[in-house]
C-alpha cells in the first residue's frame, strides 16, 4: 500500500492555465521518490498541495490525497496541523529564512519537538542533542547554544533537517534542500539524508531540478513538465532508457 497516494491533482491560480494539471503518483514506505523538472514546472506547488499549504489564491482539486489510510482531503485545518511535521516532515530551499535569528538552534529544535511530544525537561534536552548528533553537527553540546548566524550555510540546513525530523515523520519532503549550497556541501547533505533514511526507515520525497543529484539518491524518478507528469520509472531505467522525448532532452543536457 502506498504511504502517499495522489490522484488527479490539479492546482490553478487562473482556471484557464492550471500550474499542476491532473497529476497522479504514489510514494511507498521507505523509498526515495524524486520529483524532477525545470523551474516553474509545478514541483513545489505539488508538495504544498499535499501539505495543504498553498497560497490563498490557489484553487486545488483532486480525486485523492491519502496518507496511508487517511484521506487528507477530508481533514480539517486542525487535523492537518497535527499531520504536518509529525507524519510529514518538510524542508525547503533556504535555511536562513526559516530559522529564527534571535533564538538558539537548541531552543528551536526543542520547540519543534515540543509541538509533537510531551517530554520532561531532561528528555527534551536529550532528544534535542540526539537530533543534533543525527544530523552530524560536530560538538553538539557546544553548538546547541549557538544562534543561526553563528553556523555555516551547510550547518543551518542540517538544523532545518533536524527540525523536520523532530516529529519522527514517516515521510520527509525535501524541496530543493541543497540548492542554496555549493557542490561539496550539496554532496554532504545528500549523504546525510541517505544515512538518516537508513536509520529511520522513513520515505524521502526529494524534489529537485538537478538530475545529477537525483541519480545519487532516488529509487524512482518522476518528471514534471509544465504541470504534467511525463514519465515515471526506476532510477536505473530512467537514466539508461528514458522514454519520453522531454526526459531524453533533459538527460542529453547533463554534463
Ligand atoms: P517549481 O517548484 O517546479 O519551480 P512551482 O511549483 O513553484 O514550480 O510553480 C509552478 C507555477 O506556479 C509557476 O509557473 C509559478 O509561477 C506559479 N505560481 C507559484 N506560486 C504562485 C502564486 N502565488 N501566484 C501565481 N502563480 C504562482
Ligand atoms: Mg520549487
Amino acid at each position: 500500500m502506498p504511504l502517499l497516494l495522489v490522484e488527479e491533482l490539479t492546482v490553478a491560480f487562473n482556471p484557464q492555465q492550471p500550474v499542476v494539471d491532473a497529476i497522479s503518483f504514489a510514494i511507498y514506505p521507505g523509498e526515495t521518490f524524486a520529483l524532477v523538472g525545470e523551474s516553474g514546472s509545478g514541483k513545489s506547488i505539488t508538495a504544498l498541495s499535499v501539505l495543504r499549504l498553498l497560497p490563498n489564491n490557489a484553487k486545488l482539486s483532486a480525486k485523492t490525497i491519502k496518507l496511508a489510510d487517511d484521506n487528507l482531503l477530508a481533514k480539517s485545518e486542525y487535523d492537518l496541523c497535527k499531520i504536518r511535521g509529525r507524519r510529514i516532515g518538510f524542508i525547503f530551499q533556504d535555511p536562513m529564512s526559516s530559522l529564527n535569528p534571535v533564538m538558539t538552534i537548541g531552543s528551536q529544535i526543542s520547540e519543534a519537538i515540543s509541538i509533537h511530544f510531551i517530554l520532561s525537561k531532561d528528555e527534551l534536552a536529550a532528544t534535542t542533542l540526539k537530533l543534533l548528533q543525527q544530523v552530524e553537527i560536530p560538538h553538539p553540546e557546544q553548538r546547541i547554544k549557538d544562534y543561526p548566524h553563528q553556523l555555516s550555510g551547510g550547518q543551518r540546513q542540517r538544523i532545518m533537517i533536524a527540525m523536520a525530523l523532530a516529529g519522527k515523520p514517516d515521510l520527509l519532503i525535501a524541496d530543493e534542500p541543497t540548492t542554496s549550497l555549493d557542490v561539496t556541501l550539496q554532496a554532504q547533505i545528500m549523504v546525510l539524508l541517505k544515512n538518516i533514511q537508513h536509520q529511520t526507515g522513513m520515505a524521502l520525497w526529494f524534489i529537485s531540478h538537478d538530475l545529477a543529484l537525483v541519480s545519487s539518491i532516488a529509487d524512482r524518478v518522476t518528471v514534471m513538465q509544465k504541470g504534467k507528469i511525463v514519465e515515471t520509472g526506476l532510477t536505473d531505467d530512467f537514466f539508461n532508457a528514458p522514454q519520453h522525448p522531454y526526459t531524453q532532452k533533459l538527460l542529453a543536457a547533463l554534463p
